[in-house]
């Protein structure tokens, strides 16, 4: 990122809010302007896409905010060709639709450093108000601007606490985006190409495809011009996965430095009585009523603690043969689940099974002498056999095979939330920290 020629001072710039559900994406202008900004100075290789808190209802997809790193002697110019971009870009015209944008210097970095740290963590894990972003944005003097309500100048800031935070689990996303005049049709991709990228990179890149379901996972079905994206390690096994793809030409690329696949949104908890709405979990407890299915192939069940508050799970359709999972859970197996809390339940995205308690069922005694089944022989009375006339006092208890084994279970790619760790990231990770001998 050094140029001797040009040694300007480094400029932090966050962005969100600039799309809708009919077109346009927020990395999208990132990776235009990554292009476009290179007129004013050096630009910091690997942008920052930043997945935040999953269940806030403005958001157009997937809660996600960027930010630029430049290094610049054309500050002025920078600002004003960002924020012009931004209006013309933007889908203003939706109501949903509330930019904004942030711009660190140099000088006010390690003032603003660990103000913004906490604030990009409570964007991933809580709920903000503006006004606390625009309180922040004024207390420090930075210069920002903010369009219609200025709602995206929470996400803004917060990806610039993600740039000034260095000490988060980071993944990488190769973006490939389509040309324009292409927006808003089907996309040309050779499925198959998916599954070989897949096949040569996996495991240091994951949800390309969802091999169970047999799916590409990894294009969208929204009229907005990413054609896909291809999740990883790092930026070297990104790319040797896209340069795989078969598809319709693409008009770029952007490979993003991003927080998904870390469970960044997650908070541990001790007890289901400290949840609240909007915010996800790790939570334990034991199972307290048999799992159910309603129509539609929503599958739920309840855990409870010691606090005398139960929690009740989802499993929902999109989660496919996850399902079949839960619904061999009985009342007693004691798991932990991980997940968003809304509308007082638990949306599962992992969940880790501690105990598998005993299923015992009971019958009626055969009769010792006859090997015949059986009979109650009235209230209080035992049981009598009808052929021979035997009598037994006690009901027969028979231990039965569960069939589900203690481990920890995730839903399939093709229902993984962007910030959800697939759990081959858990695995191989832990495999660093206690490698096998
Ligand atoms: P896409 O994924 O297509 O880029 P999006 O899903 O990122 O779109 P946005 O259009 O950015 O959605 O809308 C999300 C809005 O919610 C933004 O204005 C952002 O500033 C705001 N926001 C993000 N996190 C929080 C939070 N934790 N609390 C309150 N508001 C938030």
């Amino acid at each position: 990122m050094c140029n001797p020629n040009n040694q300007g001072h480094i400029m932090i710039i966050g962005i969100d809010d600039t799309d809708s559900r009919e077109g346009m994406c927020t990395t999208y202008l990132g990776a235009l302007l990554m292009e476009e900004l290179k007129q004013y100075g050096n630009i910091q290789k690997h942008p920052f896409l930043v997945r935040l808190n999953p269940t806030i209802p403005y958001k157009t997809r997937g809660n996600a905010s960027i930010a630029i790193v430049i290094e610049t002697v054309h500050s002025d110019k920078v600002i004003a060709y960002v924020i012009s971009r931004i209006s013309t870009m933007a889908a203003m015209e939706c109501e949903m639709t509330n930019p904004g944008v942030v711009f660190i210097h140099d000088h006010e970095r390690e003032l603003i450093k660990e103000v913004l740290c906490t604030f990009f963590l409570k964007a991933v894990r809580d709920v903000i108000a503006i006004e606390e972003a625009k309180t922040i944005i004024s207390k420090f003097g930075l210069h920002s601007r903010g369009f219609k309500n200025g709602r995206g100048l929470i996400g803004a800031l917060a990806a610039c606490g993600a740039v000034l935070n260095p000490d988060w689990d980071q993944t990488f996303e190769y973006l490939a985006y389509r040309q324009k005049e292409k927006w808003g049709t089907p996309r040309n991709v050779d499925k198959r190409s998916f599954f070989i990228a897949d096949n040569a990179t996996y495991p240091a890149t994951w949800d390309t495809v969802d091999i169970s379901n047999r799916v590409v996972v990894c294009v969208p079905h929204s009229p907005d011009p990413v054609l896909y994206g291809i999740r990883g390690e790092n930026p070297d096994i990104v790319k040797k996965a896209a340069e795989m793809i078969v598809s319709e030409p693409i008009e770029r690329s952007c490979i993003y430095r991003t927080n998904q696949g870390t469970d960044q949104h997650l908070i541990s908890i001790g007890s289901i009585s400290e949840m609240k709405e909007m915010h996800s979990y790790i939570v334990a407890g034991f199972v307290s009523n048999d799992p159910f299915t309603i129509a539609g192939g929503h599958t739920f069940f309840s855990i409870s603690d010691g606090s005398g508050v139960s929690l009740d799970c989802a499993a929902f359709e999109p989660t496919k043969n996850f399902r079949s999972l839960i619904r061999r859970l009985i009342k007693g197996d004691f798991v932990k689940v991980y997940g968003s809390y809304l509308n007082n339940t638990l949306n599962i995205e992992k969940m880790e099974i501690l105990y598998v308690a005993p299923l015992v069922v009971s019958h009626n005694p055969d009769c010792p002498s006859c090997g015949k089944r059986m009979e109650s022989a009235g209230r209080d009375q035992g049981y009598r056999c009808r052929k021979c006339g035997t009598r037994s006092s006690t009901l027969v208890h028979k231990k039965i095979k569960r069939d589900i084994e203690p481990g920890i279970y995730e839903v399939p790619p093709c229902a993984r939330r962007h910030l959800a760790k697939p759990l081959i990231r858990l695995r191989e990770q832990s495999a660093k920290i206690f490698p096998s001998r």
